[in-house]
């Protein structure tokens, strides 16, 4: 080794000792007869101080070094002097005194500062020159972070006689309710491998072979459309049981994040212990959303009921037209400023509302439990009957000082407005507590969801999750209306993971296929060999994967998942560094008997949104 210790292992223990270290230059300050080298590698930064009259060859070779040069330095480890410590630093208290220095390698001066921070160097910078980003302390740590996860994912389901198992990248179609990414094949001149979306059948067919407890940490591959914070290839724990049900899923899973939570996380806390679990209908009805963020309530409240019959033409035609009439209290908010109301009312706008009715409750309910009507300020005061208004702050439970606020519209926007307003509210507000980490299943999903555009029935989940033992009666009769076996983990307001309990019977999964609107040839060539199998023993098996990326991004509380990846893609999935995807030789296409049209338009939206 070209280092006896790493640049974060020294400490008053080391003093005296002789040591070798090797790193980076991170800073260098040159005193004339001292210079002083902060040398950096993965596990820190130690500082060197080199002295012209002790060490004048040493000294020789410092004078030369520059940022980001590959140094070797020899030396003694000594205290630093009382005054000079550095109680930010591990190595803080030490210094290593050099008796030789010795360049490694030089460096170019690097377009951006190493030690700055992360949010003042742009972006396309940090991906084009992703080697020196990850040299930043920030990056290293969320990588490192990133194998402690996976690592202790490895050891909790081997402990728990799971078996990882490798499924192939280069596969067929896997319909997940995305693009495929496909792969032409030279040897069968005009046909495909399809990347897999997830390794969803491959899992159930190790089910079908016996296997009993799958897992693997494996990368996936969506070729969707330009979307914030996406990524088109990314990681999933994927996981699969055999006779197990959904309870027993969500129990090993919960076992699972709580360990994890405490082993990287263990100055947070969990808001409650076992998770919550919400029907889907639930966490529509009560946050507007199927992934609540539960480190705060300012649950919505609906008044249909109470403003179906109103004068306010607003509330009684939402009613009427089979919209809905929802809100939310802002707590502390009759405190806002014509002005901070307004910004509210803009933020719902933005979210499809056409408009936001705020009622400001200033004073105390009086002995009947009634607000006097001086006391409540809002812009619909006087198209509201009084009873109407007490009615509306009872079902909000607002108090004293608080703020109401309400969207009446068809239901998917309300409860889309109202989802991101109470989130704003959380911010606002300070709702939220940064060390709390709230975990939560949502159960109950809908097996299907009609496609307006295509005039069909397709799965919520994907087309190999069951419903209800009782509701597959209803799904040819009310296909809406079947509940799926399905459950996802939400934390913090997203989704971590999904999954279900499969169909394992063939009759059944034919019949599904049928409700999809798939004919007996499309079933065959596209799911013959899971149909196939399901004919040979198949056990009652269910699973679910969590996205890695967005795990370990959450516990990095890094801003984008781009941040826990190694080399990521920008969102219009270009890597920056390699400048991929680029064309590739006329042998090469002539190999693949692959002819290429003139490429369509492309937007030139921002690659990074
Ligand atoms: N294959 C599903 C997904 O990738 C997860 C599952 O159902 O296990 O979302």
């Amino acid at each position: 080794m070209l280092k006896t210790h790493t640049c974060g292992a020294l400490n008053l223990e080391h003093i005296g000792e002789a040591v070798t270290l090797a790193g980076w230059v991170n800073r260098r300050r040159d005193h004339g007869g001292l210079i002083f080298i902060d040398l950096r590698d993965r596990s820190g930064v130690t500082q060197v101080t080199i002295d012209s009259e002790q060490a004048p060859a040493a000294h020789s070779v410092a004078v030369q070094t520059r940022s980001e040069y590959v140094v070797q330095v020899s030396g003694q480890v000594a205290a630093r002097p009382e005054g000079l410590r550095n109680p930010n630093l591990d190595t803080g208290d030490i210094e290593v005194i050099a008796e030789s220095v010795t360049i490694l390698n030089t460096a170019k001066n690097p377009p951006f500062y190493i030690s700055s921070a992360a949010d003042e160097v742009d972006e396309m910078l940090r991906l084009k020159y992703r080697y020196l980003d990850i040299r930043r302390p920030r990056m290293t740590q969320n990588l490192v972070l990133r194998h402690h996860i996976v690592r202790f994912i490895r050891e909790y389901f081997s402990a728990r006689d799971f078996i990882e198992v490798e499924t192939p990248i280069l596969l067929k179609s896997t319909p997940e309710g995305a693009r495929d990414f496909v792969v032409p094949s030279r040897l069968h001149p005009g046909e495909f491998y399809a990347l897999p979306q997830s390794p969803q059948q491959l899992k159930q067919l190790l089910m079908v072979a016996g296997m009993e407890r799958y897992f693997q940490i494996a990368r996936c591959f969506r070729d969707e459309d330009l979307r914030a914070d996406r990524q088109p290839e990314f990681t999933q724990l994927d996981l699969e049981m055999s006779f197990v049900d959904a309870a027993d899923i969500r129990a090993i899973i919960e076992a699972l994040l709580i360990e994890l939570s405490g082993a990287m996380l263990p100055h947070k806390r969990m808001l409650t212990l076992p998770f919550p679990v919400i029907s889907y209908a639930d966490a529509v009805e009560y946050y507007g959303i199927d992934r609540p963020d539960l480190r705060f309530g300012q649950r919505l409240f609906n008044i249909n009921d109470l403003v179906s019959a109103s004068e306010f033409g607003v509330f009684k035609s939402a009613v009427a037209s089979g919209g809905a009439v929802k809100g939310v209290v802002f707590p502390g908010g009759n405190a806002l400023s014509r002005r901070e109301i307004d910004e509210l009312t803009d933020f719902v706008k933005h979210y499809g509302a056409k408009g936001l009715v705020w009622i400001g409750v200033a004073g105390e309910p009086d002995a009947s439990g009634n607000y006097p009507a001086a006391s409540l300020r809002s812009q619909v005061t006087k198209f509201l009957a009084p009873a109407e208004l007490q009615g509306i702050v009872a079902r909000s439970e607002a108090r004293q000082g608080d703020l109401i606020l309400i969207v009446a519209d068809k239901l998917a926007v309300v409860n889309q407005c109202l989802a991101n307003l109470r989130l704003e509210i959380g911010r606002r507000a300070n709702l939220i507590d940064p060390l709390l980490l709230a975990y939560c299943w949502v159960v109950d999903f809908p097996l299907l969801e009609y496609n307006e555009d295509e005039q069909r029935w397709q799965a919520v989940h994907h087309p190999f999750t069951s419903a209800r033992d009782e509701d597959w009666e209803k799904l040819e009769s009310d296909p809406g209306s079947v509940l799926a076996k399905a459950y996802d983990v939400v934390l913090n307001g997203w989704e971590i993971g999904g999954g279900s309990i499969r169909i394992h019977r063939s009759d059944l999964q034919d019949r599904l296929f049928a409700r999809l609107g798939l004919t007996s040839a499309q079933t065959q060539s596209q799911f013959g060999h899971l149909l196939e199998a399901f004919q040979y023993g198949a056990p009652p098996h269910g699973g679910i994967a969590l996205g890695i990326d967005r795990l370990v991004a959450l516990f990095a509380e890094a801003t984008s998942i781009r941040d826990v990846i190694a080399f990521p893609k920008t969102a219009a999935g270009t890597d920056l560094m390699l400048d991929s995807p680029c064309p590739v030789t006329d042998t090469q296409l002539a190999e693949l008997s692959i002819a290429v049209r003139p490429p369509q338009k492309q937007g030139n939206s921002s690659p990074l949104q």
